[in-house]
Formats: C-alpha cells, sequence, structure tokens
C-alpha cells in the first residue's frame, strides 16, 4: 500500500499513482525497461506468487533486481503531506513522514516515565497533575500540614498515597462558610453544628434590625408630635400678648410681665412651697398694677422686692429668651 492520495496537500500527478493500490507510488520502484512504476509494498507482494512478476502497466516481466528510482521519489517528496494520525496539523514532505510519526508527532503515543501507563505526548505536561507516582505536598495544608510528618516526612507522598494522608490530614476546611480546619472524619459532625449555629445567628441578625427599624419609626413619630405641641404653644403666646395690648391701651391692665415668669414662679423651690410662688407672683402683679404703671414701662422696674421667689423673679429675661421649648423642657 503506498501513500493515501487524499493526504497530500495539492493532489498528485497521475504518473506518480501506483497502478496497484492506487496510492502514490511511494517509495517509487522500477517495475520495467519503461520506467513505470510501483510502490515498495506492491512490488514485495507479487514477488510472493510463484509465477514471474510482471509490470502491472505493460505486463513486460520484471527484473530480478529492482531499485528505487530517485527522480520518482523527489519528486513525490516536493509535495506537502499531512501526518495520518488524527488531531495532528503536521504538513510536511513525505520524505519526512517516518521521522515525525516517531519523534515529533505530538499526537504519537508514550509511556509516562513514573507510572508507565499510555498517554499521548501533547498530554505529558497534564498528566504530571494527575499521575499517581508523581511526588506532591498535601493539596489543602502544603508543606505546613500537620499530618504530612504522618504521611513519611519531608512533607512529600505519592499522589496515589493522598488516601493515607487523608486520615490523618487535619486541613479539611468547612463548607458551611466558617474558617474551620479540622479532621476528614471531623468535618461533616462540624458542618451540622455550625449550620445550626449559623441559622441562629441570621434569625438574631433579622431580629435585630426590625427592633431598630422600629426605634427609627418611633423616633420619628416623637419628634413630629414635638414639633407640633412647640407650634401650639407659640400661637397661645401671641394671642395672649395682643390681648395684653389691648388691656393696657385702655389703662386697665398692669405693666406686661416676661411671658415665662409665671411657669418660673409655679415650679421655683420657693421654701413656702411651689403653690405660694405662685400666689406670692400673682400679689406681686397685682401691687404694681395699682401703682398706675404705664404701657411704656419696662417690667424690672416694677420692682422685684414685691414678688417673693426672689433668684428666680431677678432673671425673667434672660429665661425668656430662651422661647418656648424652654418652658417645655421645665416640666
Ligand atoms: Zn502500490
Ligand atoms: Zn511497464
Ligand atoms: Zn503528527
Ligand atoms: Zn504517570
Ligand atoms: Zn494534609
Ligand atoms: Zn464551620
Amino acid at each position: 500500500m503506498g501513500r493515501e492520495l487524499d493526504r497530500f496537500a495539492v493532489s498528485l500527478p497521475d504518473y506518480l499513482h501506483c497502478p496497484v493500490c492506487l496510492g502514490a507510488a511511494y517509495p517509487p520502484i522500477v517495475s520495467c525497461r519503461s520506467d513505470h512504476i510501483v510502490c515498495q509494498e506492491c512490488i514485495d507482494e507479487m514477488r510472493q506468487d510463484e509465477r514471474p512478476a510482471q509490470c502491472p502497466s505493460c505486463r513486460e516481466v520484471m527484473p530480478v533486481h529492482t531499485k528505487v528510482s530517485l527522480g520518482f521519489k523527489r519528486a513525490i517528496e516536493r509535495y506537502g503531506y499531512k501526518c495520518e494520525r488524527e488531531g495532528c496539523e503536521w504538513v510536511g514532505s513525505v520524505g519526512d513522514l517516518a521521522q515525525h510519526l516517531k519523534n515529533s508527532c505530538e499526537y504519537r503515543k508514550i509511556n509516562c516515565p513514573l507510572c508507565k501507563y499510555g498517554i499521548l505526548a501533547k498530554d505529558r505536561i497534564a498528566h504530571v497533575h494527575d499521575c499517581p507516582e508523581v511526588l506532591i505536598v498535601c493539596p489543602r495544608g502544603g508543606r505546613e500540614c500537620s499530618g504530612i510528618q504522618a504521611s513519611g516526612g519531608h512533607g512529600l507522598f505519592r499522589r496515589r498515597e493522598l488516601p493515607e494522608h487523608d486520615k490523618v490530614c487535619a486541613m479539611f476546611r468547612c463548607r458551611v462558610g466558617c474558617h474551620t480546619y479540622t479532621l476528614l472524619t471531623n468535618r461533616e459532625p462540624h458542618e451540622s453544628e455550625c449550620a445550626w449555629s449559623r441559622a441562629r445567628i441570621a434569625t438574631l441578625e433579622q431580629k435585630l434590625v426590625r427592633a431598630q427599624e422600629q426605634i427609627a419609626e418611633t423616633r420619628a413619630t416623637l419628634e413630629l408630635r414635638l414639633a407640633a405641641e412647640q407650634q401650639a404653644g407659640s400661637v397661645a403666646v401671641e394671642r395672649q400678648d395682643e390681648q395684653d395690648e389691648g388691656e393696657r391701651a385702655i389703662g386697665q391692665s398692669p405693666p406686661k410681665r416676661p411671658r415665662c415668669l409665671g411657669l418660673l414662679e409655679l415650679y421655683s423651690d420657693d421654701e413656702n412651697g411651689p403653690g405660694e410662688g405662685l400666689r406670692k407672683g400673682a400679689k406681686g402683679r397685682a401691687a404694681a398694677g395699682g401703682g398706675g404703671g404705664g404701657a411704656g414701662k419696662k417690667p424690672v422696674a416694677s420692682g422685684s422686692g414685691a414678688r417673693a421667689p426672689g433668684v428666680l423673679a431677678q432673671q425673667p429675661q434672660a429665661s425668656c429668651n430662651r422661647g418656648p421649648g424652654t418652658r417645655m423642657r421645665l416640666k
């Protein structure tokens, strides 16, 4: 059998075909005096026959000694030939094919020098990561693995010894999500415990979030209510001012008192008690009114001696400047 014609990158002319097997006549053997050629394999088969071999093209009896035609050989070698192995992309001279198949084809079968397993040459690097005889360190803990000494020392053991190493390796990490490392035999018990704890933590975290939301809601409600009450308080004070103005205009009212003085007297720590303070304050106001204070008279000048809760009565102006909010906080 010569070379397969469809493996040539460019089709081979007819005169280079073998007339017996219809492949490329390679190596080309001259079969008669007319320089017809036939491939080596076909000649060898024909010679096994009892009768004298004949040229398949012209039926002339073949000479006893035949030889390769160097001219035809070189002609065939000029055509590119594709490697016969599936997957190989090599294209070269058919004369170099034998060398390629034996030494450089990446799809040739070789044996791993360590485990003797048959692999394709292109897979020899990948095989290092699978070869059972390659020396490795613990895939989980490296040379730091506490089980290394138990496996034979030096931090290295053969890959096929890994199942033995796993019995002493304490580098199996919890897969539930914590950072615990443990023995393979301990891992599952730990993981079931760990899963329960994590579920509990998640529940508590949800409760915490809900509580924080409730606190925020309550705070917002209280702030709204406070703002509404402050607004209502300032409206009431304005109305009182208008009333005072009216009374003074007709000469019946006492001189204007600081707005918050009454409250301060009411809640002061007077030795006679808060009720007493309120009553004395009222008397003081009545006395000042009897003196006939005019509309333009300042409240401080109306005689502090007339008001019983002396200390607090000395500083009404400053207290009033704090506004309605101050009064509410006093409660
Ligand atoms: Zn042939
Ligand atoms: Zn012939
Ligand atoms: Zn190849
Ligand atoms: Zn191997
Ligand atoms: Zn280990
Ligand atoms: Zn865990």
